[in-house]
């Protein structure tokens, strides 16, 4: 549950996909505003500003593209998350160049955007002093300070590495596949030129600085022809 309650603006012209997202944040204790086109979500963003706007680019009247645009103008600056439909790249690079913070591509997963949206709420609340502590057995990962403690002195992680850790402990003991570590923490940088063979690199090295034996992991698990696993106790 989120610490306060904060508000979710809902840009969505599709019934369905409204009651799903309403029902999913309210779940989750956020409050929500929902706006079906591009008109009212200005108006809304404008007029009571929320903590975080989800935006469909596909709207009647103005286009999700031209509420972030308009709306980055008007200097309001919390997090915004496209939705866009399944391979529209061009979009995706749109939308971060008009000032969206992410995007997410239709059909998604509950879960997948929930993390999306707590990443952005914890880092447009500077969230710094959170602790992003986990404990894989005799070693310590410092999510804030970018290190891993071990018995044998300490680590230091990349900004990659630690946005790898972080995406796979939204989803401890689960198996989370090499597309979907790529979607993520690549973001934009995911091109067709990026393999999956990149995210095998970044985890083996990653082991090397979180596992006690690298070559036998306990933690960071390869799950056979899905992806990967943070086994948290
Ligand atoms: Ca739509």
């Amino acid at each position: 549950m989120p610490p306060n309650k904060q508000t979710i603006l809902i840009v969505e012209d599709e019934p369905s996909l409204i009651f799903t997202l309403k029902d999913t944040l309210e779940n989750e204790g956020y409050d929500t505003l929902i706006a079906e086109n591009g008109k009212d979500a200005l108006k809304i963003a404008e007029e009571s500003p929320p903590d975080l706007m989800i935006l469909d680019v596909m709207l009647p009247g103005i286009s999700g593209f031209d509420v972030c645009k308009k709306i980055r103008e008007k200097k309001l600056m919390f997090p915004i998350i496209i939705l866009t439909a399944r391979d529209q790249e061009i979009d995706k690079v749109t939308g971060l160049n008009i000032g969206a913070d992410d995007y997410i591509t239709k059909p998604f997963g509950v879960k997948e955007l929930l993390a999306r949206i707590h990443a952005r709420l914890r880092r447009s609340d500077n969230y710094a002093g959170k602790n992003e502590i986990i404990r894989l057995g005799d070693v310590t990962l410092d999510l804030n300070e970018s290190v891993v403690r071990r018995p044998d002195g300490d680590v230091e992680l990349t900004t990659r590495e630690v946005e790898v850790i972080r995406f796979l402990s939204n989803f401890p003991n689960e198996p989370v596949t090499r597309r979907a570590l790529l979607e993520n923490v690549w973001r934009y940088e995911y091109t067709s030129n990026t393999s999956t063979r990149t995210v095998d690199v970044h985890i083996s090295k990653l082991r090397t600085k979180v596992e006690m034996r690298p070559d036998d992991p306990r933690y960071l698990v390869t799950m056979h022809g899905v992806g990967y696993m943070l086994k948290i106790s």
